[in-house]
Formats: C-alpha cells, structure tokens, sequence
C-alpha cells in the first residue's frame, strides 16, 4: 500500500478532468480525493501501487477531449492515511493560474442525444456537456463557474442540477449545461424584427433559406450571415449587400462526405474539418465547385469549407432535409451547401447582440435566427489549410483561443498590441503567451473599440496586470497610439519592435529557439528600422537584436498606398525601369491614370521604393494581366498562386548574377521575361519556381556566412502554399532546420507574439 500525492498541470479545469479522475479512481480500486487549485488539479490517492502507477499513467494516457496535460508530477509515501472512497472535494483558495477551455463543436455523445426522440434533449439547440460546446465566449471571468458566464441568469431544472451534481454523469459541473425546460430559448424574427411564429424557430429559418433569402443566425462567437450557397442569385445578392465584391465566402456542408463534392482533399484535410475546434479549412475545389457554387469564390482554385459545429448548425441541416429519421443521415452525403459568412458589415467587428444585428444588419439579413444565451466575446471562425507536412492559420480565433503558447522564458505580465491589418494582441504570464483572437483591421471604430474590451478580458481572465508594454515601430498605428495611451496611464515602460523582426521573433518563441536565426520575411509592408518600407528582409535575429542581412531589390510605388490595391501600377513601374514606359497606356487601356503614372514615373512624384515582397507578386500579376486591381488584400498574389497550381511544376530561370555586392535579391530579370510572356499560367509558375530557387539560393549564402543552423520563414506571403513549400523542401535539403508558423498564422495575426517575445527579454536584460 502506498500513499501518492499528484499534481498535474495544463488545461485541466473546467473540462471534466476531476470525474475522470474519480472515473479512473474508481476502476482501480483506489481511495483519496481530487480537487482544483491555482496550479491545476491535486490528486491525494492511496492503494496497491502499480493501481497508483497505473492511474498517473492513465492521467497522460487518456484524458478527457478538452484537456490538455502539461506536466504530471508525484510524490510516493509508504504511510498511508487511510482515505474511505474517493471523493471530488472543494477547490481550494488561491490565485488563479489556469485558464479558460477553447469553445468546442458539438461531440458525438451530444449529437447523438440532439437526434434521439427518447432524449430529454432531442431537438434541443443548446445541448452540451463536459466536452463540448461554447467556453470562452461566454465567460466574463474566473474562476470558471456558471454564476461568471451568461448561463448565469438561466437556473437549472432538478434534473439539469442532480447530472451538474453527480460526478459520473457528461454534465458534472459542466456549467452551460441546459436542457428544453430550463435553457435559453431560440427566436425568428423578420427583415423588421417582427416575431415569427406557428412552426418552430429553425424550421420556419429552413424554409426561408431554400426560398432564396438571406438569414442572419446567432452562433457561438456572432452572428453568420446564411443562405443556399447552390442560389447564384442569392449569393450575388448578399455580396452586393456585404460590398464584398470578390472576396470568397466561407461554406457550411453537412460532413466530409458531402464536403468531397466541392473539393478534393486528402485524409489530414478530412481530420482538419472534422476536429472538435471545427476552422474553415481551404481546400481544393471540384471540378463541380465552380458550376454549382457559383460566385462563392471568384476566381479562386480553393474553397472555404467547413462542417457544422453548433446543436443548432445541426437542427438547421436537419430541416433543410426534411427531418429525417435516426442519425445514418449524419453520414450520408448531401450537396446541401450554406454560406456562413460572418456578419460584419464593411469590416467592423462580428455583430455578436440582438442589437447590433438589428441595426447592422438591417438591409442584408431578410430575417433573424437568435436566441437568449449572450455572446460575451466577438469570435470570428478560424481558417486553416495544410502547407507542407503540417496545417496553417490564416485565421486563429473560435477553437484555439484562449490556448496559451508556452515561451522558453519569462518574465514580468506583458502586454503586445500588435500591427494594424489582422490584428491580435497578447499576453503574458511568466512563461505563457495568451494571443488574442482575430480582431481585424484598424481602420474602423469597432475594431478599435474590440482591442480595448480584449486587453481589458485578457487582463481579467488571466489575473494579470501588465508591466510593461509592447507596439509596432509604426507611429502612425492605432496600435501604437493605444499601446502608448496604455504605458502612459500606468507609468509603464513602452518597446517599439520594427515589424518584421516581430515576424521572425514570433516563429523563434513558438518553437521555443534560443540560439540566434536568420529570419526570412517576405511581408505586405512594414516600416523598417531605417524609416523605409520594408516587406522582403533577410535578417539575423539574435533575442532583441536584428541586423537587416539583405532585402529585395526595392520597387517604385507610383500613387504610393494606391499602388498596393493596383497590381497594375506595380507592373507600371517595372516597365518604366525595364526602359519600356511608352508600353503602360498600350497595357493598361482600362486605367484612366495610365498616362498619369507614366508621368509620375518619369518625375518622381509621389514614387516611395518598397523592398515588399508583396509588391513583387502584384508587379508579377499585374505584367501577366492576372489582375489589374484587387478586389482585397493579398487578391492577386492568390490568383497567381492559383494559376501555378492548376499549370504544374516548371523549370526555374537561370538568371545569373541577382545577388547583389549589398547581399540583395534583384529579381528584376525575372520581372522582364513576364512582361513578354503570353501565357499567364506558366508566367505564374515560372514566377514561382524562379523566386523559390533565388531566395533558397540567398539564404544558403547567409547561412554559410553566419553559421546558423535555423531560418525561420514570416510575414504573410508564406500563405503561399507553392512558395512555403518549395522553399522549405529546398532548405532542408540544405542542410537548415526550417521554422514555419504553426501556433499563429505566418501573417501580421503573428506580430503581438513577436513583439511580447522581444520586450520580455529587454526587461530581462535589464533594458
Ligand atoms: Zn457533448
Ligand atoms: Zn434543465
């Protein structure tokens, strides 16, 4: 007989860690107790001790869904105390350290229950339990209990509150736990907020979307906006009323069954759509997709798809297929297609309140799906895709976050705010990073407004007041002003962090390197270290220090901000340097500002230079004619990407001398054979080919000059699949440990981390 005391450490509050625990107790015939406190979950247990060893290899081996076990630590004793039974025992006193589960897609348990007639909760919008359903975006603080989220004001029936009591039960202490009798209740309202009754709430939505019309439905982190996706009249209704002319909108289908209709995937796509934390995923199209989903997205060789997450997701395909019978359905394939597309008129932040959607959304939804269970936390839907052997955010919000990134070091509480497109803050808590969700650009009063509540939620929710305060170099940033406003007001010291060397800091601290890198940045633009616009950066980067190796050969900006929308002003400007200017009016017949440009060119007027990769991409796009002006950002790059994709693998260009004596990449040759390129498929691919193979050429040339061992690939263009991997696959083969993102997108949803990564160790360098 032995005595073991046991600690463990990770996400283990508040997703049925304790009845595990006294599940496995149980089985093995051991007594003693379980109970929570600041660091996780403490185990006092005693019995026979391969039982005792049995159960802390059980504790890693098998935990519940929502867990995620960090560290199980034990003490063994030979004197026992003599526990009668197990029991589950009060939380003890103290800070809290652990944080708050992800929301999670609906489980299997539940789903089954939702379409069971005998069940108490068939049909029910609002089941879940202990492993699944919303978390974050209904908790207002710690510690985790009903009294602190919005199912406060909804009191459980006897039969809710005797399964919240009883720890072999789904529903211990799982606290949106509800049922028909005491739940939140759903509503239908129409275009004027005029209720709707007669048939249930989700059959009458049903009803008006096979009809044709648009119906904005309240979800775990907002409201979607959703129709049929297969109505092309439909679609191009609501993209002319979302002024979203070209952006592709994200489907909804019933399973990945349904789901091989539209595209075609491979099994880790399949995982990655059917995953509790349920992200928008790009895969391939069909050679359906475009026939039957017209207008969904524009010329575009990838699809948005994802599966339903919600009871309700699930209720609403139920209807649309006219309720069938027991739950074969579930698996069965169905072209049934949804647009969900996140309500967020004009690029304001989701609407997430009765409200905001009456307001907001009048004019684009004809009708409303809501309920009375409060979205306390805007979070828009994730969006991944697989680049190489892993898979990519684009986007990181409802599943992941508030997931911590654990940091080779720590610190004092820092607080990151970010850049300006795509933003995220973060923070720190000794060794942990907490990036926030998606908060968007910062062009509007919303987004703004929804940095300011998620700083003061992160604060909140981790217990933590911030020490010191991290902002892009930028002064003219939102971010910035606010990270500024913020030091100020608590006399905190401020670290502005030039943008790309945050790039790269951030893929150092998620991989948890130490050792110093070379970082290559291939970005939007960013303001440099020395007042220029930077975007295609070789860089050392050693902890705070960042020396610039080489960058790409700049390119003019004609009509500077304009010429990043206008592909065609990028392919302008490379003409003008080939010696070719009097061939842009002949070009570019649709450009009114053709001769203007030309013009300005030839002055210098209003020309900045930009070493930005991704102007390189639209000069290439615009000289092909892909694209002479983006519909949204980072559109043309896409396109071209497409295009390569659908031509195929080429030969790369030999192109000789493009390093320059200053260790810069001129790519400018390559420029030249696209401007007299008649197919723009292979001047796609040759694009990409050429460009994998200089740059992988550029850094293996700083490699052997420094050293180092690591490249770490940042800033939003290694959202090209093509490009990240090809130049990883070359890279290792060089002999150099590649770092990608993996935890946060490649792009500017990076920045907060990187910048927190650098101030943390300013402050612990004393600076
Ligand atoms: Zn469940
Ligand atoms: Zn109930």
């Amino acid at each position: 007989m032995v005595h073991a005391q046991i600690r463990v450490s990770g996400q283990v509050q508040g997703v049925g860690f304790r009845p595990f625990v006294y599940r496995l107790a149980n089985e093995l015939g051991l007594s003693g107790w379980v109970r929570n406190d600041s660091e996780g979950v403490e185990i006092a247990v005693e019995g026979e001790q391969p039982q005792v060893m049995r159960l802390i290899e059980r504790l890693q081996s098998e935990p519940p869904t929502l867990a995620r076990v960090e560290k199980v630590t034990h003490d063994l004793a030979r004197t026992t105390t003599g526990f009668v039974g197990f029991a589950i025992t009060e939380s003890k006193a103290g800070r809290v350290l652990t944080g708050i589960a992800p929301d999670m897609a609906i489980c299997p348990d539940c789903l089954h229950e939702l379409f069971d007639p005998a069940d108490r909760r068939y049909r029910h919008p609002f089941i879940n339990c202990i492993h699944c359903g919303p978390r974050y975006t209904l908790t207002a603080r710690l510690p985790y209990d009903r009294a602190n989220t919005s199912m406060a004001k909804f009191k459980q029936c006897p039969a809710c509150q005797q399964e919240y009591d009883t720890p072999t039960t789904r529903r211990f202490h799982a606290q949106p736990n509800a049922c028909p009798e005491c739940g939140p209740r759903l509503g239908m309202f129409d275009a004027y907020w005029n209720p709707l009754t007669g048939d249930n709430p989700v059959a009458i939505a049903a009803g008006r979307i096979l009809a044709g019309q648009v119906v904005a439905v309240k979800g775990i982190g907002g409201f979607h906006l959703v129709c049929d996706a297969r109505n092309a009249a439909t679609v191009e209704r609501l993209r002319s009323g979302k002024q979203r002319e070209e952006k592709p909108f994200a489907v909804m289908v019933l399973n990945t069954q349904s789901a091989r209709h539209y595209a075609q995937f491979r099994e880790q796509d399949a995982a990655l759509l059917e995953t509790g934390e349920r992200p928008i995923v790009l895969l391939r199209q069909s050679a359906k997709c475009e026939a039957e989903l017209q207008g969904i997205a524009p010329g575009l060789s990838s699809i948005g798809l994802m599966l339903p997450y919600t009871p309700l997701h699930y209720l609403l395909f139920h209807e649309l297929l006219g309720r069938p019978q027991g739950t074969d359905w579930l698996r069965q394939a169905t072209p049934l297609a949804l647009v969900m597309t996140s309500a967020n008129p004009g690029g304001e932040p989701l609407v997430k309140d009765d409200d905001e959607a009456r307001n907001s959304l009048f004019g684009l939804a004809d009708a409303f799906l809501t309920h009375d269970r409060d979205i306390l936390h805007r979070c828009d839907d994730s969006v991944m895709k697989w680049q190489g052997k892993a898979p990519t955010f684009v986007r990181r919000a409802r599943g992941y976050t508030p997931r911590r990134i654990v940091l080779p070091f720590s610190g004092p509480p820092v607080l990151a705010c970010g850049a300006w497109l795509k933003n995220t803050v973060c923070l720190t808590r000794g060794n942990e990073a907490f990036v926030s969700q998606h908060i968007g650009d910062l062009d509007h009063v919303g987004t703004r407004e929804m940095l300011e509540e998620t700083v003061d939620y992160l604060c909140d929710i981790l217990d933590v007041q911030p020490q010191a305060v991290a902002h892009d170099l930028h002064p003219d940033f939102y971010s910035t002003h606010y990270a500024q406003r913020f030091a100020e007001e608590r006399g905190l010291p401020l670290f502005a962090v030039q943008h790309h060397h945050a790039h790269i800091a951030a893929i150092v601290a998620e991989h948890r390197v130490t050792e110093p890198v070379l970082g290559l940045a291939l970005d939007g633009v960013g303001l440099g270290a020395d007042g220029s616009a930077w975007g295609g950066e070789l860089l050392q980067v050693s902890g705070t220090q960042c020396e610039r190796l080489g960058h790409l050969a700049t390119l003019t900006l004609p009509g500077g901000d304009r010429a990043a929308r206008e592909p065609w002003r990028m392919a302008a400007a490379a003409l003008f340097d080939m010696n070719r200017s009097d061939e842009i009016v002949r070009r570019f017949p649709e450009q009114a500002g053709a001769a203007t440009v030309t013009d300005m060119l030839q002055r210098k007027l209003n020309c900045v230079e930009t070493s930005s990769m991704g102007r390189w991409f639209d000069a290439a796009a615009g000289l092909l004619g892909v694209k002479e002006v983006q519909g949204y950002e980072g559109q043309a790059a896409m396109l071209l990407e497409g295009l390569a994709e659908r031509h195929g693998k080429v030969d790369a260009l030999a192109l000789g001398h493009i390093h320059t004596a200053q260790n810069d990449l001129d790519l400018r040759p390559l420029l030249a054979k696209l401007a007299d390129c008649k197919d723009a498929a292979y001047g796609a691919a040759l694009f990409h080919a050429t460009l994998a193979e200089a740059l992988c050429a550029w850094v293996q040339r700083a490699a052997g000059r420094s050293g180092s061992k690591y490249v770490a690939l940042g800033g939003g263009c290694f959202l090209n699949r093509i490009l990240t991997q090809t130049l990883t696959d070359s890279l290792t083969a060089c002999g150099l440990n590649v770092l990608t993102a993996q935890q946060l997108p490649p792009n500017d949803g990076a920045i907060s981390l990187g910048q927190a990564g650098i101030a943390l160790q300013h402050l612990n360098q004393g600076a």
